[in-house]
């Protein structure tokens, strides 16, 4: 074995790689706010530089009405909704999701695009009341056609409210003939084919759609942010601050405008994050090396895999393994077998309550050395949990510690493929030491992204120390993903990040709320801005 007083350095060693202190969160927010700039003033290659105009140039504010289709893109499902907005806030929804095959997304590009028409239609034809905004007895041709939304969360280069170019496909997508094509065109020629009295008028990234329907529920928004597989968000901007905008051709009808900032891109040149081997690792072997790299420390899609990276370096530790007795699982070994969903559960089992096992807990018989008893041992506190110099038995923690760890224990066996006799109580408390420093990171850096929105937008004069907050009133912030939905103390350590970069007072007046439906929701507001601004 190790020799235990060896151990304990070593597990701090990447403790503090993994560490940001105010002064680094501080500089971090400064290099983006910089890069955001950038990315504001020009197109290019530079970090930052696929911030980009939506040519939404209003934000909901509840009191909006009328009916709306919304068509959203998604990673396996096609949903089509008809949405009902009732000017009070709140509204009504119909949908129906259509599943896209691997064909449709690997052939060809008129083909993904007929489906989309085709499932409008099926839709449509089996609405149960008709659409409610057209009164059946006109004649189709005299009636407006009906305005779509398209929520499309793929990288755009977008032109106007209803034109957008394909930069890339990405989340397995790779339909021919698609790159470089504008997007709504080839939705509308679909619809047009069919005779379907559609019209896309909008084309809505995911972010837009969460800040947009938060706005409508909220009555006010600034920001739409998604923490899911991905993220990103987009914020309100003013249309002087984008000099992007200077060789637009469409003619602007106000003076904000919702700006998505692709902030997974950020640092894309990796020169504040504090990147650790284990980020390393999973960039060089990611399919899109050295892209995305501020998503690759923050997202749903990551969080395993650099946990699973840190764990993996465990079992192989020499000259002897710190974990799991050196054996590593089938899930273990595999590239991103270990989701972020898992490290989810093994939270939730360490934050549980000390009592009664729940349905959950999977009995696991201990090992003989776990349950030796130390009849002399001092009962100690979660203090010995890492420190391997100790024994960490059912003898030696008091009994709401070795629950939480005998918890863990069957996250690790059910959901890892451990046999119950590999994973020892210490192993339990390595795994979710290893599970907490990748997601707290993550979500103090997700803290950074809406501390630059923060002062971009003028909430706040200055950043760490020097913040200074300006105005007064709830700041409503939009949110999506199942990271922020789920993760246990997300939210409240990103919110720690905010309170050291934009102060206390900033902090206390983000108001971070869930966009229900924000694809479909979203879309509809968006088609409406778009009536709007015709
Ligand atoms: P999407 O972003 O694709 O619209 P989600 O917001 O549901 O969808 O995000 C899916 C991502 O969130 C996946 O990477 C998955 O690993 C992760 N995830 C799903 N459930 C949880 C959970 N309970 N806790 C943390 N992460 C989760």
């Amino acid at each position: 074995r190790s020799k235990p007083e060896t151990i304990k350095p070593i597990l701090d060693d990447i403790e503090e790689q993994f560490d940001l202190d105010e002064e680094a969160l501080t500089s971090i927010t400064t290099q983006f706010l910089a890069d955001f700039n950038h990315g504001l003033s020009e197109y290019g290659e530079a970090m930052g530089d696929d911030v980009g105009p939506t040519f939404v140039q209003g934000v909901p504010n509840g009191t909006e009405t009328g009916t709306f289709l919304a068509l959203d893109l998604g990673g396996t499902n096609l949903r089509v909704c008809q949405v009902e907005l009732r000017g009070d806030k709140t509204f009504t929804l119909r949908q129906q999701k259509y599943k896209v095959s691997e064909a449709l997304k690997t052939g060809e590009a008129v083909t993904l695009f007929d489906y989309m028409a085709d499932s409008v239609d099926a839709f449509l034809t089996s609405s149960p009341s008709g659409v409610a905004s057209l009164p059946p007895s006109l004649d189709e041709e005299e009636k407006d056609p009906l305005p779509l939304g398209l929520t499309f969360s793929f990288p755009v280069e977008q032109t106007a409210l209803d034109q957008g170019y394909l930069l890339t496909w990405t989340k397995g997508f790779s339909a021919k003939n698609a790159i470089g094509r504008d997007i709504v065109k080839l939705l509308q020629d679909a619809f047009d084919k069919k005779h379907l009295h559609v019209k896309c008028v909008a084309l809505v990234n995911d972010t837009v759609g969460t800040l947009l329907s938060r706005a409508y529920t909220a009555g006010g928004c600034i920001l739409g942010a998604i923490f899911g597989t991905g993220t990103n968000g987009a914020y309100v901007e003013k249309v002087q601050n984008i000099p992007k905008l200077k060789n637009s051709a469409t003619v602007l009808r106000g003076d904000d405008m919702i700006v998505n900032t692709e902030w997974g891109g950020f640092n894309n040149s990796r020169t504040v994050l504090p990147t650790t081997p284990f980020d390393n690792k999973l960039d060089r072997e990611s399919i899109n090396p050295r892209k995305q790299a501020y998503e690759k420390f923050i997202s749903g899609m990551y969080l395993g895999e650099i946990t699973r990276n840190i764990l993996v370096a465990l079992v192989d530790a020499a000259p002897h393994p710190i974990l799991f007795k050196g054996k590593a699982s089938d899930a273990l070994n595999q590239h991103y077998g270990l989701d972020s969903e898992i490290m989810s559960h093994i939270e939730e089992a360490w934050n549980s309550e000390a009592h009664g096992p729940t349905a959950e807990v999977v009995t696991v018989k201990l090992p003989v050395s776990d349950e030796t008893e130390h009849p002399h041992a001092e009962k100690l506190t979660e203090k010995i949990l890492l420190d391997f110099t100790k024994p960490l038995t059912a003898a030696t923690i008091e009994p709401h510690t070795l629950h939480r760890l005998q918890r863990i224990r069957s996250v690790i066996v059910a959901r890892l493929g451990y046999a119950p006799e590999d994973v020892s109580l210490r192993d339990a408390a390595v795994v979710r030491w290893a599970c907490s420093i990748v997601a707290r990171r993550a979500a103090l850096l997700s803290g950074c992204a809406v501390a630059v929105v923060a002062r971009q937008m003028g909430f706040v004069k200055g950043l760490g120390k020097d913040a200074v907050s300006e105005g007064e009133g709830p700041i409503a912030v939009g949110v999506d993903g199942s990271l922020i939905q789920f993760y246990p103390q997300f939210e409240a350590t990103m919110r720690e990040a905010l309170r050291l970069l934009v102060g206390e007072t900033i902090e206390k007046r983000i108001d971070i709320g869930l966009a229900k439906d924000g694809s479909g929701v979203g879309a509809a507001l968006c088609a409406l801005q778009a009536v709007k601004q015709q």
